[in-house]
C-alpha cells in the first residue's frame, strides 16, 4: 500500500493539457478529474461529497464556457474580475450559471464584481471588504467569500500571514453581506510533493484553531486548496473546495504569470 507521503504533484502535465473542444471532450476530463477526486478521498477516508470541485475558465473563450456548461458546470471561477465581468455578461441566457472570483481584487473593482459574483475566494484586506460589502448591498446581494492566506511564505504571494488572520477574521461580521465560508491558499507551485502538502496543512491547521473561537454565526468550515497539479494532495489534507482548470479546459496560452503576478515559477523544479 502506498503511503500519503507518496500522492506526487502532476506539475509535470503543467501547460501539456490537451484543449477540451466538444462536450464530450469536457464530460471525459470531469470524470478523470472526478475519479482522481474520489480515489484520494478514499485513500483518507473522506466522504467524496464533502469536496466541490470549481472549474477554473479564465482566458478561455465563452465558446468553451458554454461546452464545459452543457457538460453539467454550473459555476465557474475566473481570476480577473473584468474577464468575470464580460463573460457573464455575455452568457445571461444561462441563468443558473453562477460566478466565483479566485484572484486579488483590486478596491475599485469591488463594485463591478457585485453585479455578478456569487463567491469570492481571495480577500485579504479589510478596505477590499469594506468596499465589496457596501457594493453588494447596493445590490441587494450577498457574497460567500474565503479569506486568502499565504502559506508559502513567498513574499510576493498573495493572502494574508497565517499569523495575521485570526485578528482579520475577527472583523468580518461587521459586514453583513458578505458570508465568511473559510480559508484559500495557493500552495508552493513545486515537484517536491512534501512542501506543497505542508502548505495545505498549515491551511488546514489554521482552519481548526480559528473554529474554536470563531465569531458567533460564522462557518468557517471551507478550505479551498489544489488546482491541476497538486489537488489530491490537497484533498488528502482536508480540502473541500478544489480550483481545476487546465485538467479539464486545457493548457492556457497566456503564462501564469499573468495571473499570478509573483510566480515566476522559480520554485518549479522538473521533476528528473
Ligand atoms: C488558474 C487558477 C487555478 C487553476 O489552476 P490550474 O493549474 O489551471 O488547475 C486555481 N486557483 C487560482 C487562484 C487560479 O488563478
Amino acid at each position: 500500500m502506498r503511503t500519503l507521503s507518496e500522492t506526487p504533484t502532476r506539475h509535470d502535465q503543467h501547460g501539456l493539457y490537451p484543449e477540451a473542444i466538444s462536450v464530450e471532450d469536457f464530460r471525459r476530463n470531469l470524470a478523470a478529474v472526478q475519479a482522481r477526486m474520489d480515489s484520494a478521498c478514499q485513500r483518507v477516508g473522506r466522504d467524496q461529497a464533502s469536496v466541490r470541485l470549481l472549474p477554473v475558465s479564465k482566458t478561455k473563450p465563452e465558446a468553451s464556457l458554454r461546452l464545459a456548461y452543457a457538460a453539467g458546470c454550473r459555476m465557474l471561477g475566473e481570476n480577473k474580475v473584468q474577464e468575470g465581468h464580460g463573460k457573464w455578461e455575455s452568457m445571461q441566457d444561462l441563468a443558473d450559471l453562477r460566478w466565483s472570483v479566485i484572484g486579488h481584487l483590486q478596491t475599485n473593482k469591488a463594485k463591478l464584481m457585485a453585479r455578478f459574483a456569487s463567491e469570492f475566494q481571495a480577500l485579504d484586506s479589510l478596505r477590499v471588504a469594506e468596499a465589496l460589502d457596501r457594493h453588494m448591498q447596493a445590490e441587494g446581494r450577498s457574497l460567500d467569500v474565503f479569506v486568502q492566506v499565504n502559506t508559502s511564505g513567498e513574499a510576493s504571494k498573495y493572502g494574508l500571514n497565517p499569523e495575521d488572520v485570526p485578528a482579520f477574521i475577527r472583523q468580518l461580521p461587521t459586514f453583513s453581506a458578505l458570508r465568511v465560508r473559510g480559508l484559500m491558499t495557493l500552495a508552493l507551485f513545486s515537484a517536491e510533493a512534501g512542501r506543497v502538502r505542508q502548505c495545505f496543512a498549515l491551511l488546514r491547521n489554521l482552519r481548526d484553531q480559528l473554529r474554536q473561537d470563531a465569531p458567533t454565526g460564522m462557518e468557517l468550515e471551507a478550505l479551498s486548496m489544489g488546482m491541476s497539479g497538486d489537488f489530491e494532495i490537497a484533498i488528502e489534507e482536508g480540502a473541500t473546495v478544489v480550483r481545476v482548470g487546465q485538467a479539464l479546459f486545457g493548457a492556457r496560452a497566456l503564462p501564469d504569470s499573468y495571473y499570478w503576478p509573483t510566480a515566476s515559477h522559480s520554485n518549479m523544479q522538473a521533476p528528473s
